[in-house]
């Protein structure tokens, strides 16, 4: 049986392991267009604090996909799929056949629409390579703008300020971590987070 999966994070790496572990001989085949071998996409934001080499985020050892007879291919973005002739087709041109397929493909960040989005030194945050952007631009930084007070934008957030830049952060519904928590809760991550010296814009 030959399976080929498409995305390198944590979700496809696992498959990987697991389809491994019940079947020895099948041929798999993990596939992601990222540059790097599968890492724990939340530490970026560790990246971004400065507090971790980016050797540190790899989820597996350089051998652990070899030991496992799983083919690794890293820098290949999947651009079509043939499900009839069961086969699929990376940018670069290669072709990749399969028995079972599994999409393991993330999600991408929201772009906001707002005029101007074109402008330098506007980010999303959600891969490496989005981080490794800042950080290319970070000595010429002194204060910063989060649009969102969810997890990653708190975590970029901290980040930002343990670098000693000027944080401020908005965020439509009336408190930080909105989705994740009720209003007490909410109210007492915004006085910690002021306490640190972010700015809070809530309710905009
Ligand atoms: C800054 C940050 C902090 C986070 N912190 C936490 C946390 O503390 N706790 C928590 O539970 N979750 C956290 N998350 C969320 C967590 O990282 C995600 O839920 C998790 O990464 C989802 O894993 P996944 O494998 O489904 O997708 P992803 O990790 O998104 O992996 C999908 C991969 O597929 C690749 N891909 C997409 N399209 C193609 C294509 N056509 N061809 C080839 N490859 C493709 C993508 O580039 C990506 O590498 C955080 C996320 C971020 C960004």
């Amino acid at each position: 049986m030959k399976h080929a999966i498409v995305g390198t994070g944590i979700a496809g790496t696992l498959a990987a392991e697991s389809i491994r572990r019940v079947d020895p001989n099948a041929s798999i085949t993990l596939i992601g267009d990222e540059p790097y071998p599968p890492y724990c996409r939340p530490m970026i934001s560790m990246l971004l604090e400065g507090s971790i080499p980016p050797e540190r985020m790899a989820i597996r050892g350089a051998n652990d996909f070899r030991s496992l007879n799983i083919d690794l291919l890293t820098g290949e973005r999947v651009s079509l799929i043939h499900p009839k002739e069961k086969n699929l087709e990376t940018a670069k041109g290669k072709i990749i056949s399969f028995d079972r397929l599994l999409i393991a493909t993330g999600a991408d960040p929201v772009e906001s629409k707002a005029d101007g989005s074109h402008l330098r030194n506007i980010f999303t945050m959600r891969n490496r390579r989005h981080v490794e952007a800042m950080l290319e631009v970070m000595p010429e930084v002194r204060s910063s703008l989060i649009i969102g007070g969810g997890l990653v934008g708190l975590k970029a957030a901290h980040a930002l300020n343990r670098r000693g830049i000027s944080v401020t952060m908005v965020e439509k519904l009336d408190h930080p971590l909105p989705l994740v928590t009720d209003r007490k809760c909410g109210y007492a991550v915004a006085r910690s987070l002021e306490a640190m010296g972010i700015a809070l814009r809530m309710s905009v």
